[in-house]
């Protein structure tokens, strides 16, 4: 048997996480079986282990959205025992069994190969969470209007995960960057990675004019509500937000202004069903252009057994950057 952390039922509409030892039989009949050596903690991870929201679809459920390991068994042609993969989303943790068990079996084409560039440990300091960053920057890289001359691009929730890793690689990659953070003493790790100028969350996350000065020629917000209704109102003409988040709120309480006045774009990122061309590709601009001196300084690396303490830490905004767990 092997320790996993299983999401059941706690009565009253609620969900418990508790480590639960489970054997080969108890996953799922998919044809890769892979041996997991590392996870993460994302938000999505926090809320399912902390019962703070719904994830899981059905009970129980493995949780644990970012794995990745080593293939042990395989019945598909595409993968062979020995190989290095990663895989997140796809419904893991939701309505598919997920990452914090020794073991999963998983469907081939969710697996992607363990990029040359990282270790297993580097491509679970990335996760999800740094994936998703890769997607916006790309998304805004693909719009076409961020500039190595400026003006600065934005990222809102800098010192969590989708943020760090944003600045990081929008850093290493020449961007100038404005942060905005509510932990002014993130500042000097924010700026190590690549961050000039800083703004204060309470800035922006009060409501604003529908149209503001014109500061940032794209963002990438994983705040959603006021804060991304103000970003939009600063963007400057035929910029582009990529909004991702919603750890301020899932409402938008946004004005069509900056839209149709200034031709600005809001971009939706999400990383859970992305096709793999885009996977591949956001997988391709981090390997090239994140600098690992950048990275190392993202992470900390954690035992299994601090899983609930890490949930309930990002959870409380207490994690700086990513954490990585060892399974
Ligand atoms: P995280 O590490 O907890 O970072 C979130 C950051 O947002 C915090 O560190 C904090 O930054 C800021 N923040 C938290 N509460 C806030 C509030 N009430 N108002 C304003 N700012 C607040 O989480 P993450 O893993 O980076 O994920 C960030 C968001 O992206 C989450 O909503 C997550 O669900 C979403 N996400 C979506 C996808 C997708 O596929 N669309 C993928 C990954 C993540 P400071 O301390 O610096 O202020």
């Amino acid at each position: 048997t092997f320790d996993a952390m299983v999401i059941t039922d706690a009565g009253e509409r609620k969900t418990k996480a508790e480590v639960t030892a489970l054997s080969l039989a108890d996953l799922p009949d998919y044809p890769v079986l892979v041996e997991i050596s590392h996870s993460t903690v994302n938000f999505k991870d926090g809320l399912a282990i902390t019962g703070k929201g719904r994830i899981a679809r059905r009970l129980p459920m493995i949780a644990g959205i970012d794995l990745a390991g080593t293939v042990v068994e395989s019945a598909s042609p595409d993968w062979k025992p020995g190989d290095k993969v990663i895989c997140n989303g796809w419904g893991l943790s939701e309505t598919e069994q997920g990452a914090y068990a020794k073991y999963q079996r998983l469907k081939p084409e969710w697996l992607l190969p363990l990029p040359e560039a990282f270790t297993p440990e580097q491509a679970m300091a990335i996760g999800t969470a740094g994936y998703t960053a890769a997607l916006c920057v790309q998304a805004l890289l693909d719009w076409g209007k961020i500039s190595k001359e400026g003006p600065d691009v934005l990222v809102t929730g800098a010192a969590g995960g989708v943020g760090s890793v944003a600045i990081a690689l929008l850093g290493s990659m020449g961007y100038p960057v404005t942060a905005v953070t509510g932990r002014p003493e993130t500042h000097e790790y924010l700026s190590g990675l690549g961050a000039k100028s800083f703004l204060d969350r309470a800035e922006i996350a009060e409501a604003g004019k529908p149209l503001q000065a014109e500061r940032w020629a794209g963002a990438v917000d994983v705040v959603g509500s006021h804060t991304l209704a103000n970003v939009l109102a600063q963007t400057c003409y035929g910029g582009a937000v990529a909004a991702c988040g919603l750890a301020g709120g899932a409402d938008l309480p946004a004005t069509v202004m900056p839209h149709i006045l200034r031709g600005v774009a809001l971009l939706g990122v999400d990383s859970v069903m992305a096709p793999m061309e885009k996977r591949k590709a956001a997988w391709k601009l981090l390997a090239d252009h994140l600098d690992p001196a950048l990275l190392s300084s993202v992470y900390s690396v954690h035992p299994f057994a601090e899983l609930p303490q890490l949930a309930a830490d990002i959870i409380g905004g207490k994690i700086r950057g990513r954490v990585v767990v060892e399974i």
